[in-house]
């Protein structure tokens, strides 16, 4: 694929501009999703960071919950930051009464898991399958991963252990916010490795050509 790709990105609730401006300046063709019928033709889907009781509320009351579990079943590329891998995660802990998830990332997700003086920091995160500098990583009343499937690849962990990025095939999940940052290497790898972007003049990339 080396025409630009078609992103959506779930605009019920949370930080969209910041990821539909990341999405655009690294050169794809980035679009708000809000009804069901936005999700054709897409290349790929951001879930943003905000309060993932209310998109769950929201997107069951769109009638967006169920085409969405059948696009990331049929393989569309997803990325979750923060309230967003809580939606993809199979199994929450501290869930809000009622609360559900699309999943498909056989993972459990604890929300609010930093407490404290932790509630919200900024940390400079070691993953050498995105990038061979650490990645800036903001952190914002987030969640963690507390265990993952066999099929799940950890990206980052805090050095305490904390798992806060992982990918399951189509499916990219951080407990961060890299929309908040000038770092806009998480998106870039989402493109790259998970949609199969390359850009024109990208020949000697790995994987080019496909
Ligand atoms: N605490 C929020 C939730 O449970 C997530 C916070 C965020 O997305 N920054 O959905």
């Amino acid at each position: 694929m080396t025409a630009a790709p078609r992103i959506g990105v779930l605009a019920l609730q949370g930080g969209v501009r910041e990821h539909l401006d990341v999405l655009r300046g690294l050169g794809a063709d980035a679009a708000p999703v809000r009804r069901a019928q936005e999700l054709r033709g897409l290349d790929g889907l951001v879930i943003p960071g905000g309060e993932s009781s209310v998109v769950d509320k929201l997107s069951r009351h769109f009638g967006l919950a169920d085409p969405l579990r059948a696009a990331i079943a049929g393989g569309l590329p997803v990325y979750g930051t923060c309230a967003g891998l809580i939606l993809l995660a199979d199994r929450l802990e501290d869930a809000a009464p009622g609360q559900r998830s699309f999943g498909g990332l056989d993972a459990t997700v604890r929300r609010n898991a930093f407490g404290g003086q932790r509630d919200s920091f900024e940390t400079d995160l070691v993953m050498p399958a995105v990038s061979e500098q650490p990645v800036r990583a903001v952190f914002i009343r987030a969640p963690v991963v507390l265990a993952v499937g066999a099929d799940v690849e950890v990206l980052g962990a805090l050095p305490d252990g904390e798992i806060v990025a992982v990918r399951q095939g189509r499916l990219l999940g951080t407990s961060f916010h890299p929309e908040v940052t000038a770092d806009h290497r998480m998106h870039a790898y989402f493109l790259r490795e998970l949609v199969g972007w390359r850009h024109e003049g990208d020949a000697h990339a790995p994987g080019a050509g496909r």
